[in-house]
């Protein structure tokens, strides 16, 4: 099997690398054993909210905080693709999507409820949770059902009120639980499977005239993630004319409803743009000619299929994936045997607080790159020359503190799929 481009990893950065070098006219195949962490996030593409070192403050803006991490980590992937390449990467995100399917830029954060009453600041959120924004104030209903095990509104409601009060925030919130005998007959629910029961129109009628009494002063109303499996659009503007207030989603526990929105959607996009899907195989090695990947050999129907290309590219995660991985001497990165950055030994891989403001040092591990996103050793020397990394693979980021996840995979997802074009 001969490609132009093989993409080895269907998360975030995997498909959208692919969907830049397909755009380009070239034929790209992607090779994923799993979904990555799409089926896990909350929906939100996180851009950056925290500055990695020990401060807590929030922001100010993404683009602020881009701008020092450009002039204090050189190797941080931001750093990598620049602003002006965040933002072409965005507009090229929201391209490949519905129109109006996501909103926000490097300008704002914004500020979401979440199911349990936490306030979550991001950048770029799905039409479904936009009319959650917490700085719109005013009166919020949060809507929970019996019988649904991972939402309830009795114990989001009061939690958010509290951390509204700590941010300075003047929205008003309320909740309330609603009995729908459709879901406690069964034994209760999840979130997910009532997202696919409330495309069903019958079942959407009667929640909304449960609800619409509970409404009163609120003029927007949050449920958890349920406006739909495929698409939330139809369910949400049914509800709103209903209830007579606006409706959100609030982003909640995996497995994600909107992540499985956003995954679909942008298959689809691959699918137009010609891009092999191989899901559910997996890269076990590659075949080098001096500095240059020839082949990978790939798990495929229970045999070891050869694939060539011209380029490659290495968006296999983190450890949670198996892009990197973790033993008693240290953490390895299995398919190309780069160098990994890491915490000197396991005794200093966390911090003893689970919330230090400093995260943990493990979470900064991963493989360096150039800023044409080739990996490089310790001294900046090129290891693969038609190889680029992206993704939570690249070393120097740290997601969980920075709130910086999805925002890297798209952003050198990006870069690499450009400029393998190259190869
Ligand atoms: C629980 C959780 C919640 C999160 N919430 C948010 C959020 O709300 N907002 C946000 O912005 N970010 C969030 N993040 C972070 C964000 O989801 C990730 O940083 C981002 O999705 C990483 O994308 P990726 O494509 O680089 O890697 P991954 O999503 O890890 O994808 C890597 C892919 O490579 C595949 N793979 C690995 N090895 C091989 C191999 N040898 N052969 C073939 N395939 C292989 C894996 O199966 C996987 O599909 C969250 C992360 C977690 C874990």
């Amino acid at each position: 099997m001969d490609f132009d481009i093989i993409v080895v990893g269907g998360g975030l950065s995997g498909l959208i690398s692919a969907a830049a070098a397909a755009e380009a006219g070239r034929r790209v195949c992607v090779v994923s054993c799993g979904t990555g962490d799409l089926l896990n996030f909350s929906g939100c593409i996180d851009l950056i909210a925290y500055h990695p070192g020990g401060s807590t403050r929030l922001g100010p803006t993404p683009a602020e905080l881009m701008e020092r991490l450009a002039a204090e980590i050189p190797q941080h992937p931001y750093t990598l693709v620049g602003k002006s390449g965040i933002e072409r990467a965005i507009g090229f995100f929201k391209s490949l999507l519905p129109e109006g399917e996501y909103s926000g830029d490097i300008d704002r954060l914004i500020q979401l409820p979440t199911a349990i009453g936490t306030i979550k600041p991001t950048g770029l959120v799905p039409r479904s949770m936009a009319a959650g924004a917490l700085d719109q104030g005013g009166e919020m209903l949060v809507v929970g059902f019996q019988g649904l095990r991972d939402f309830s509104a009795p114990y989001m409601a009061p939690n958010l009120a509290a951390s509204l009060a700590e941010a300075q925030l003047s929205a008003v919130v309320r909740g309330e639980t609603v009995a729908v005998d459709a879901l406690s007959r069964h034994g209760g629910a999840t979130v997910g499977a009532l997202a696919r029961r409330l495309e069903d129109e019958a079942l959407l009628g009667i929640i909304a005239e449960k609800v619409r009494p509970l409404v009163g002063r609120a003029s927007r109303v949050g449920f958890p993630t349920i406006l739909g499996f495929m698409k939330d659009g139809p369910t949400r503007q049914c509800l709103e004319e209903r209830l007579g207030a606006r409706v959100f989603e609030i982003p909640g526990l995996p497995p994600s409803v909107p992540g499985q929105r956003l995954a679909n959607h942008i298959q689809n996009a691959l699918n137009r743009r010609g891009v092999c899907l191989m899901l559910g195989d997996r890269a076990l090695g590659a075949q080098m000619e001096g500095q240059k990947c020839r082949s990978i050999r790939v798990a495929r129907h229970g045999q070891i299929t050869e694939m060539n290309a011209r380029g490659f590219i290495l968006a296999t995660g983190g450890i949670r994936n198996g892009g990197l991985q973790a033993f008693r001497s240290g953490i390895r990165e299995p398919l190309f045997g780069l160098p990994v950055r890491q915490p000197s030994g396991r005794g200093v891989w966390f911090r003893s607080s689970l919330f230090d403001p400093e995260g943990h040092p493990l979470d900064r591990a991963g493989v360096t790159a150039n800023v044409d996103l080739h990996p490089v050793d310790e001294e900046g020397r090129i290891l693969l020359e038609n190889v680029r990394v992206c993704g939570r693979i690249l070393a120097w980021q740290d997601p969980f503190k920075e709130k910086s996840g999805s925002g890297v995979a798209i952003a050198t997802g990006y870069k690499a799929g450009t400029l393998s074009t190259m190869e």
